[in-house]
Parts: structure tokens; C-alpha cells; sequence
């Protein structure tokens, strides 16, 4: 393993709650229903995360360790966030950075497994597991020690993994997730159950999820969101002025799917309560922005938490409009 691997390997994954986020949006990819995530020592001794998803074919077990060979980013597929993997970089980057065990079973075949350790891949070899995919990770940057300084206590990187989670569930109320600590016994941290579809409303699913990540709060005091433009579709929920708080941790935006950190969509929130909420003030929100993903980049930053929209007027004009609309009763 060269060290520009391993350098490489720290933008991609910077701290547990980074490496959970890459292999729980692996086990979406893989058509996963039931995703199981346990972590021990806030995930620097261990991150397992556990799927019942399509898996990988022993013979491409190596491929799926390798460094850009799996990467989605040739050509017209560039923009496809639909899929969350566009790099084929995260799993090579774990890879290099600790001992890793991959194990997984296409329906049909045999179950096989394959080990890494800093870098250097074993043999694959015959596995016991019914269906799915299990990656186990170890001793994360026991092979950069220097990345280690930079994490926190184990408490504070267990919350951001439980964080991460939560965030990846809640659009995803079909997918059931557990989220367990092993660090003392086993502690059950998150359990959401699969939500099963309501034919009469659509949205059922999804309010029942965010329901049971963000509290009994959510969904009654917000307002339902429903706005389209030239092929920009917002929805979700926004609470009312007179709940919000001093904080902006309840705010949640989604594009595609996938929680976005995004500064445009961020602002277009506070500019659409401006005159309804007193400043400092932020509203508890979720805001789901689906578009051709064509009308998205998102390579624009390794972690992948902002994204770069080809017409941001236009985003920004639905959003702000959108929650004015919604808002409009609760307008002094
Ligand atoms: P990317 O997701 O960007 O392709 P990754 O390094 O995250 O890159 O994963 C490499 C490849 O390994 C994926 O493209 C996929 O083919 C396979 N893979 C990884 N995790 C899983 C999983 N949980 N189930 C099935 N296939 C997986
Ligand atoms: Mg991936």
C-alpha cells in the first residue's frame, strides 16, 4: 500500500461516523430491507454493518476492495445520485486505514470473504452467511496513527454515528435499521421497524418514519410542503414558527434521497420563514428535494454533504416559495 493511498483514503473517510455513512449507503445501493450497525468504542475498534442486500460474487471480492474500479464516475453517470456510490473509493480507503473483513452472498451462490489489513488483501476464501453483506472494520487508522489524534472522545463518535444513521433512515421508512453498542455488553441504541406502504397516502410512510427518529413533536407542529417547478419537486414538513428553537440540529434537507449539508437549500429555509420567525430562531424541518439527477452535481465535495444544482434560482425560488405557501396561515 503506498502512503498517498492512505492520505487519499482520510478525505473519504475522516472518522467512524464517515465510514458508516459510505457502508450503509453501499447496503441502499445493494437493494438492502434490513440494515444492522453495531460499533464498539465509538466505532475505533469496530464498525459492523450488516445487510440483506444483492452482495458481491466472490470472484469480485477483490474488485470491490480496489481502488476506483468500481467507480460509477465514467461519463454519463456523473450525475446520478439516484445511486449513492459514485467513487468506488470508500471501501479501499477502509481498506488501507484497517483491518477489514468483507463477507457477502449472491442468492444462488456460495457465501465467501475476503480480508484486508492496511492495504494489503488476503485470499478470498469460502464464508458461512445466508444472504447479504457483512463488513466488519477494525482498529480504524491503526495504520494512520496520525488521523487518530483527530477524533474525539468515544462518546462524542458514537453520537455522530448515531446521528449518521438517523439522518440515512429517515428517507428511507421501507428499509428497517438497527443500531447497536458493544462496548459494554450490547446496548440497543436506535431500532426503526420498516414502515409498511399506506396506498391512501403516499407520504404516510415517510411522516411515520421521521416521526419515529425525530420525536412526537415532528409532525405536529408542522405543515406539509408540496411544490413543483420544471422538474424540482419539494416536499416534506416545516414546523411552525412558534416551534422552533434555539438550534438549527432539527433542520434536515434531502436531495435525491440523500441528506445534504447544503448551504443554498439551508438558506432558502431561513428565507422562506423570514418574516414569521424572530432571528436566531430555527425551525424544526425536512425537506425532500427530488430532481432529474442530471439538474444536481454532487461531486463537489468528498464527503459529499453539499451539492451543486444547475439552476440554484430556481431551487432556491421553490423552496423560499413553498414554505410561504405552507406558511401562510401561520403569517400574523
Ligand atoms: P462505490 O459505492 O462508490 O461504488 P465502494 O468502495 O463504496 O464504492 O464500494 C465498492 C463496490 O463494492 C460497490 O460498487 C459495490 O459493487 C460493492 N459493494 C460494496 N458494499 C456492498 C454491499 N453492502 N452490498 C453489495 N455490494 C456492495
Ligand atoms: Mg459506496
Amino acid at each position: 500500500p503506498r502512503a498517498i493511498d492512505r492520505i487519499a483514503a482520510g478525505e473519504v473517510v475522516e472518522r467512524p461516523a464517515s465510514a458508516v455513512k459510505e457502508l450503509v449507503e453501499n447496503a441502499l445501493d445493494a437493494g438492502a430491507t434490513r440494515i444492522d450497525v453495531a460499533i464498539r468504542e465509538g466505532g475505533r475498534a469496530l464498525i459492523r454493518v450488516e445487510d440483506d442486500g444483492c452482495g458481491i460474487r466472490a470472484g469480485e471480492l477483490p474488485l470491490a476492495l480496489a481502488r476506483h474500479a468500481t467507480s460509477k464516475t465514467d461519463g454519463a453517470d456523473l450525475l446520478d445520485i439516484r445511486s449513492f456510490g459514485f467513487r468506488g473509493e470508500a471501501l479501499a480507503s477502509l481498506a488501507a486505514v484497517a483491518r477489514l473483513t468483507l463477507t457477502s452472498r449472491v442468492l444462488g451462490e456460495d457465501g465467501a470473504a475476503l480480508a484486508a489489513e492496511g492495504g494489503r488483501l488476503g485470499e478470498v476464501r469460502p464464508a458461512a452467511i445466508t444472504r447479504g453483506t457483512v463488513v466488519e472494520v477494525r482498529d480504524l487508522f491503526f495504520a494512520t496513527p496520525a488521523r487518530l489524534k483527530f477524533l474525539r472522545g468515544e462518546r462524542a463518535e458514537a453520537m455522530a454515528v448515531a446521528d449518521v444513521v438517523r439522518r440515512l433512515a429517515m428517507a428511507e421508512p421501507f428499509v428497517a435499521f438497527t443500531l447497536r453498542d458493544l462496548t459494554e455488553g450490547e446496548r440497543l441504541v436506535l431500532r426503526l421497524d420498516a414502515e409498511v406502504p399506506d396506498l391512501q397516502d403516499p407520504r404516510e410512510a415517510l411522516r411515520r418514519r421521521l416521526r419515529a427518529v425525530l420525536g412526537r413533536g415532528f409532525s405536529e407542529g408542522a405543515v406539509p410542503l408540496d411544490a413543483e417547478r420544471e422538474g424540482h419537486h419539494l416536499t416534506g414538513w416545516a414546523g411552525l414558527p412558534a416551534e422552533a428553537r434555539g438550534n438549527a440540529t432539527a433542520q434536515h434537507v434531502f436531495v435525491n434521497g440523500r441528506p445534504v449539508r447544503d448551504k443554498l437549500l439551508l438558506g432558502a429555509l431561513r428565507a422562506g420563514y423570514m418574516d414569521v420567525l424572530a432571528s436566531g430562531r430555527h425551525p424544526m424541518a425536512a425537506l425532500f428535494l427530488d430532481c432529474d439527477p442530471r439538474l444536481v452535481d454532487v461531486n463537489v465535495h468528498p464527503a459529499k454533504a453539499e451539492v451543486r444544482f444547475r439552476d440554484p434560482d430556481l431551487v432556491r425560488g421553490l423552496v423560499v416559495g413553498g414554505l410561504r405557501r405552507a406558511l401562510a396561515p401561520a403569517r400574523p
